[in-house]
């Protein structure tokens, strides 16, 4: 029989939340966290804007919950706000602790350099350059592979999360309980169990769902699709923010053009030179993203054109070298394009999951020993849509507080329980890879033409219908076939996407990141989480 690899804690995916979890839980019992891909490629790794926080004695918590609240247009929920702001100081503090720099003020060196950002009534971003997720990712990775009781397992994806279906034995009183998960070793091709007293969710988004996103090829949604299997409470999927100004390359891998760059005086104009954000909103280029990439779209379809542009030229060049290295250094060697002296072309991209799996303000899910923690969850912080820089934040605050309730909990007995290994009998299909890159590139295209920044009911009745039918071929696929990264991919992806659709034509109102072309108005019937 096929060994059961056991720990306390399983962490799925080693981005911000999980390896912030890892290193909370790493004293009291033995952790194994899986990535799917390499241990440092993750959302968190290309996050570039920073970190919100109140650490400036003239900002205060009152300021940041309601721009927070604002942002999330009346679905934010007020407790989970008030403890990710109120709780936010002492997570940056220990970052400074645990290695992690963010830039000082030149003139001051003993202050943060504070940004501001979209929907931010002041300067409260703290920042590295604009490589914060980087020095994160890094700093946090390296103390996890230090300490002794954290190991961690690259290339291994999770498939499924171990329940009370899979598993043999006389279990007391087993019902809804995760006992782990089966994950495939992608370098041998094989699927070993997992199985663990905890099992956390922290494989971040699913934005890579749409033919336009920012993220990288790992935010295929997986966390979210083996929890939606496994029956747990999901909410909010309708909600996907779209962030306003990705690199327009066509072809190429998508790259952000940070908000920063907006707080900094950026100005959006059109293929003409003229600015246009004050015509859409009184705030302009500092409205809220939802807004910002609704005006950009509206503005692309006026025109007829691909993309509009970020301006850049008229700031002190020095200035925007230094404070921006990793965008101008990308632009010049990629475009052959220097942003101090041309503007940037940019295009709006889907860029952040604001639902997710439902948990407590701990962290645990709708089912027992399962908890979630970073993009992947809703803890009802963002609402309707997600204020700049809260997501950093939100992972390190509730993973923090999902690791000091586990430690304070007695773990239960359900009995004798017995994993069984992996069962692959009866597969017989060969790898198809035709038909995987051809399902994969329609469900992306579905998503963007019918579930994008403007969707209508008719979109969406015409989504369902193809997603519905791309779903089922991929499950009966799956079934007979053997098991790659690919096709579990494609899996996730499939069901993420229905799970939006689903939870789009449930809302028949426009709200935070939802706009309905039909329904442009917002309704007190919809405030509400849609949960699924
Ligand atoms: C370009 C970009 C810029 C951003 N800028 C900012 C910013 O400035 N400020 C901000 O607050 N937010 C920003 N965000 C959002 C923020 O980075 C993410 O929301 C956050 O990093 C998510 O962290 P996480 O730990 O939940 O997930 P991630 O960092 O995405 O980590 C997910 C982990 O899960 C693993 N994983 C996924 N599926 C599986 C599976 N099936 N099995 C095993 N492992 C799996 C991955 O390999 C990875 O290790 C940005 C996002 C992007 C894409």
């Amino acid at each position: 029989m096929d060994q059961i690899i056991s720990s306390d804690y399983l962490v799925v995916g080693g981005g911000i939340a999980g390896l912030t979890f890892a290193l909370k839980v790493a004293d009291y019992g033995k952790v194994h966290v899986v990535t799917k891909d390499l241990q440092v490629e993750s959302n968190t790794f290309y996050a570039q804007g920073g970190i919100a926080s109140v650490v400036d004695p003239e900002d205060s918590f009152d300021k940041h919950i309601d721009d927070t609240m604002i942002a999330g247009a009346g679905l934010c929920h007020r407790d989970a706000v008030e403890v990710l702001v109120k709780e936010g100081p002492d997570r940056i503090y220990e970052l400074l602790e645990w290695g992690v720099n963010f830039n000082r003020r030149a003139d001051k060196p003993g202050e943060f350099d504070l940004a501001r950002e979209g929907g931010h009534s002041r300067h409260r971003i703290l920042h590295a350059h604009d490589l914060t997720g980087a020095e994160l990712q890094q700093a946090l990775l390296q103390k996890a592979l230090n300490h002794p009781n954290i190991k961690i397992f690259e290339k291994h994806m999770a498939v499924e999360l171990i329940t009370e279906h899979h598993v043999l034995g006389n279990l007391q009183a087993a019902f809804n309980i995760c006992f782990g998960a089966y994950v495939l070793d992608e370098l041998i091709g094989k699927v070993k169990a997992f199985s663990a007293s905890y099992t956390i969710l922290s494989t971040g988004g699913a934005s890579k769902v749409y033919q336009h996103s920012t993220n990288p090829d790992i935010a295929t949604g997986d966390g979210l699709a083996m929890a939606y299997r496994a029956g747990v409470r999901i909410a909010n999927m309708e909600f996907i923010q779209f962030h306003p100004t990705s690199l327009y390359q066509p072809g190429k891998r998508s790259f952000l053009i940070s908000e920063a760059l907006r707080g900094h005086g950026g100005n959006l104009i059109n293929s003409e030179g003229k600015r246009f954000m004050p015509e859409y909103d009184p705030r302009a280029e500092l409205a809220p993203r939802d807004i910002v990439a609704r005006s950009i779209d509206a503005e692309m379809k006026k025109r007829r054109e691909e993309c509009v542009y970020l301006d850049m030229t008229h700031l002190p060049a020095l200035e925007i070298k230094e404070r921006y290295p990793n965008i101008y250094n990308y632009c010049l060697h990629n475009l052959n394009l220097d942003i101090t002296l041309k503007p940037i072309p940019v295009v709006p991209a889907a860029h952040y999951s604001c639902g997710g799996v439902m948990t407590s303000l701990n962290g645990q899910t709708s089912m027992q020993n399962l908890f979630a923690c970073g993009e992947v969850a809703h803890t009802g912080v963002h609402g309707a849509n997600r204020l700049a820089s809260n997501s950093l934040l939100e992972g390190l605050v509730f993973s923090h507080r999902a690791a000091m309730k586990i430690i304070s909990k007695v773990p239960r007995n359900f009995g004798n329980v017995i994993i069984p290994p992996w069962d692959d009998s009866g597969v017989q299909n060969e790898y198809e890879w035709r038909l995987i890159k051809h399902n994969y590139k329609e469900i992306r295209s579905i998503m963007w033409d019918y579930v994008g920044i403007v969707r209508s009911t008719q979109q969406l009745d015409r989504a369902i219908r193809r997603i519905s039918l791309i779903f089922d071929e991929v499950e009966n696929y799956y079934r007979k076939s053997v098991i790659t990264r690919e096709l579990l991919e494609l899996r996730n992806l499939s069901a993420t996407a229905l799970m939006i659709v689903k939870a789009a034509l449930r809302r028949n109102e426009s709200r935070g990141t939802h706009f309905m072309a039909d329904y442009p108005e917002s309704s007190d019937k919809f405030l509400k989480d849609t949960i699924i």
